[in-house]
This record gives C-alpha cells, structure tokens and sequence, in this order.
C-alpha cells in the first residue's frame, strides 16, 4: 500500500482534529504517514490510534525559527524519499501556503480547500460562492490537497506507528525570512472558527447584543461566527466573519440567528453538515438552505435552547 503523508498540526501539544480528519481520508488512499514539525514522539500515541503507520519528524531547529518556507522544504525532501501517492495538508493559512510551495518544489498539481477526498484520489471541492461543485483530480506529480476542516468525522483505526527522526536539510534560501515574535492569541475558550463542530453566527437581527447567541455557543461547546452586516456594523470582530469575505466553515451544525441569508454569507457556511435558522421573517432566504427553521425573536428562541441544552 503507498504512503500518504498527512501533515499533522499540532496546537498546545495537542493533535488537532482536522490533522485527525485528514488521518482519516488518507487511509482511503493508502497507509498514513504523519509529519510532525517538532517532537513527534509526543504526539505519535494519537497519530498512530487514528492510523497513522507511521510519524515522521523533523526537529531541525529553522522550522521555529523562520516562516513556513523550511516545512515546505522538509517536505519536499520527505516526499521524494518516500514517493507517497498524496499529500494532505489543512486548509488554514499556514497549510495553504506549504502546500503552494511544496506544489510548485515537486512540480505538482495543487488542489486546495477540498472537502471531500475519494479513495481514487478525486476531490470535491465548492466554487464560485459555493454555487458549484467540482469534482477535479491531479493529473502530475504527486498530488498536493488542501482539506477543508469538518470535511470527515474523524475515525480511530490504531495501530502503533513507526516513529522516525526524518534526515533533513534547510537551505540557506529557505531561512529568508526570520520569525522576530510570536505570541499567543488571547484564548477564547471556544474552538477555532474554521475547524469547530459546531458554530452560531449572529447578524443583524441580534441588534447588536450576541449575548444570546454567545451562550448558546458556549452550552454547545461551539465557536461564534458573525455576518458581514454584524461586523460591519462594530458588533463583532472580522476574524469572525462567515462568508464571502470572511472565513469559510463546514461544521457539523450551523446556527445562523438574525441572518438573511444572502449569497455572500451562503458561501461560506453552504457546505455545513447541517444548518439551522432562527428568523422572525417567515420570508427569510436563509430558510431555503435550513435544513430546520425557527420562525422567531432570536432573543427568546437562543436562550430557551440554551436552557434545554444546559439542562440536560
Ligand atoms: P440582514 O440581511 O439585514 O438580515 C438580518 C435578518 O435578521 C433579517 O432576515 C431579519 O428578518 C432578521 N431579524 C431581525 N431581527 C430579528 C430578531 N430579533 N430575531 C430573529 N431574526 C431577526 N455578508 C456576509 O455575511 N459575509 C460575507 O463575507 C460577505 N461578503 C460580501 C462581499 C461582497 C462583495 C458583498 C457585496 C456583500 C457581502 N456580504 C457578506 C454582505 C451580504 O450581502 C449581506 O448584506 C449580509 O450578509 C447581511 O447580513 P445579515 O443577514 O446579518 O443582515
């Protein structure tokens, strides 16, 4: 069975769960190989119970020390020793941006921002404001795929991988440019936006008052994500923009409060596993999308379902 390497991220020592989702697509096409930029010994016991056969490691200190142009250079030389029939990186911005320079190292095809991996090797992606959906494959070089989080509930398969220190080589070109500080974001409390099982968006229909869409989000144990008009108007950050011009989420439930539903909001929360709106117009185009939909004051309905939620 070929390798498919997965590059793993990991936050706060942690594995995190799209590096587990794309564990789990991978064993479509073959047999896992996780790479690790740190110490991978601490975290193969998890790659390796969602099938990771094998964790590859690279401790080369320039990986911390410079921007992503070193990982994108490991990698180019992991692959060529192991010819894997894929790669498969997270799409965040980080992984975009290996994935772009490792592409273009291999003289590859890139897909990005897939949301679906077949176990021939297709892609699904959505386009255009989510208004297509192309199946597309890589037809040169080892393929390079971006995964969008939430594309797969991740699945446990353990085995006890191979855990190999990678032998590799930063060149003087890939340290331009250096890393001065790095600090830690303010922590929420709540998971990331993009990689969330869960989000509930407030827009204009909260008034400005995401109190109760904040709540629910908390008893969800879910992130807050907010429209355009929300953040236009100085209610809510722009890093928590759904949409068009903001972040694009595929979590496994969707809770748009207070949101119309306007094109340019349906193309980045459309691909949701399942979506719920609460409107107090019956009219509102969000409810053609909904897979279930409240006709109500969103300040009423949010905090009765979070009383049910937290009472059980
Ligand atoms: P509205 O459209 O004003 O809808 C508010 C809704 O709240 C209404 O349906 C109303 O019935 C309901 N409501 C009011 N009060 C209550 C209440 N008490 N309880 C329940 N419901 C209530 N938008 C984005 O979201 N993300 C983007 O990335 C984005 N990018 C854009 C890019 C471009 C180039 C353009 C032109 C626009 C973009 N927009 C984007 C803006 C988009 O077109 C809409 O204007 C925006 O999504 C509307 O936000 P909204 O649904 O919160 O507000």
């Amino acid at each position: 069975m070929s390798d498919v390497i997965v590059v793993a991220e990991v936050a706060d020592a942690s594995v995190t769960k799209p590096t587990l989702e794309l564990l789990t697509l991978a064993r479509r096409l073959g047999s896992p190989v996780a790479v690790v930029f740190g110490d991978g010994s601490a975290v193969a016991g998890t790659l390796g119970e969602y099938g990771a056969a094998a964790v590859v490691w690279v401790a080369d200190p320039a990986i911390d020390e410079y921007l992503v142009a070193p990982k994108a250079e490991a990698l180019a030389q992991i692959v060529a020793e192991r010819s894997p029939a894929a790669v498969l990186i997270t799409s965040s911005a980080e992984g975009k941006e290996i994935a772009g320079r490792l592409a273009v190292k291999l003289g590859s095809g890139l897909i990005t921002d897939a949301t679906d991996v077949a176990g021939d090797g297709s892609t699904t992606q959505t386009v255009f404001a989510g208004n297509w959906t192309v199946t597309a494959t890589v037809g040169h070089g080892v393929p390079v795929v971006t995964v969008k989080p939430n594309a797969v509930a991740p699945e446990v398969a353990p085995v006890t991988p191979e855990v190999v220190e990678a032998a590799v080589t930063i060149s003087d070109a890939a340290k331009g440019a250096r890393i001065v500080t790095s600090e830690p974001k303010a922590a929420s409390g709540r998971p990331e936006l993009t990689e969330a099982a869960i989000v509930v968006s407030g827009g204009r229909g909260t008034g400005g008052d995401f109190g109760a869409v904040e709540a629910l989000a908390d008893a969800l144990g879910g992130a807050v994500g907010a429209s355009r008009a929300a953040v236009d108007s100085g209610w809510y950050p722009h890093a928590y923009q759904v949409g068009q011009t903001g972040k694009t989420v595929s979590p496994q439930l969707y809770l748009a409060a207070g949101i119309s539903g306007a094109i340019q909001h349906r193309a980045g929360m459309q691909t949701s596993k399942a979506i719920v709106a609460v409107n107090k117009d019956p009219e509102a185009p969000i409810f053609a999308l909904a897979d279930l939909g409240v006709v109500g004051d969103l300040q009423t309905v949010l905090p009765a379902v979070t009383e049910q939620v937290t009472s059980r």
